[in-house]
């Protein structure tokens, strides 16, 4: 872990998951914003360091992660280590996130869909929705700094659509905090184009047109519900509808 943990619980609305240090950013950071904005506290938990990415090294994925940290503004962040590209379905691995998911005891969790391109993104995507439910097990004990948590089961789990081009269940409009996103995702500097260093390996984010891409989808799902920028996401089950007109408002353009 990054950081120690306290005993003692620290209550976020928002608690978002990621197999590695910048997923979070790339898939969901203007809705992670628009959440804070919004008046609610915000968690993000990487379950790996990032060790095997191609670019950068641990050290500098660990700066970077603080850095994202600092200029989202979340409440917390901790980076698990579980193991990149060994992120297996072990007793282990589920109670380390079963551990985060009673300590932050969150309303809303986000995750990878369980189909993605990167591996771990998959196998990420399984074990946040299995311990999502096995965290609210009061029989399966698990303690923090050696005192015993209490079970919980968040409310709502949501999946972030991050490479692999998947229908948005909802698109949350995210028009007046994408550009702030940027920096989130632009302090993962060794994982993006920057001007010259051509001498390093090219990989798929690090193309000059990735950051490009990345903006198109955010227009591209904005475009589905009328607005500037949008996130997509796809639901973990059905959606209860508690406030009708909260969830159906009335329009606001003219046709
Ligand atoms: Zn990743």
């Amino acid at each position: 872990m990054t950081r120690q943990l306290e005993s003692s619980a620290e209550k976020v609305y928002a608690l978002a998951f990621g197999a590695h240090p910048d997923d979070v950013e790339l898939a969901c950071g203007a809705t992670l914003l628009k959440i804070m904005n919004e008046g609610h506290a915000v968690a993000v938990c990487d379950l790996t360091r990032g060790e095997m990415g191609t670019l950068g090294t641990p050290e500098t994925r660990k700066s970077e992660s603080e850095a994202a940290t600092v200029v989202m503004g979340y409440q917390s962040r901790v980076t698990l280590d579980l193991g990149d590209s060994k992120l297996f379905y072990t007793e282990n691995n589920l109670a380390e996130i079963v551990r985060i998911i009673r300590h932050f005891r969150p309303d809303v969790v986000f995750i990878n869909p369980p189909d993605e391109r990167h591996p771990d993104h998959s196998k990420a995507s399984k074990l946040v929705t299995d311990a999502f439910y096995y965290a609210g097990l009061k029989q399966l004990t698990t303690t923090m700094n050696e005192i015993p948590q209490k079970p919980y089961r968040p409310e709502h789990l949501l999946y972030y659509i991050q490479f692999k081009h998947l229908e948005p269940d909802l698109i949350v409009d995210v028009s007046k905090t994408f550009d702030a996103s940027r920096k989130g995702v632009l302090s993962f500097a060794s994982q993006f184009y920057r001007e010259g260093t051509t001498e390093e390996p090219k990989t798929l984010i690090k193309r000059k047109e990735f950051l490009t891409g990345l903006e198109a989808r955010a227009r591209y799902f904005g475009e589905q519900i009328g607005v500037m920028y949008g996130e997509g996401f796809r639901l973990s089950g059905t959606m209860a509808i508690k406030s009708f007109s909260a969830a159906f408002p009335s329009k606001e353009v003219d046709n």
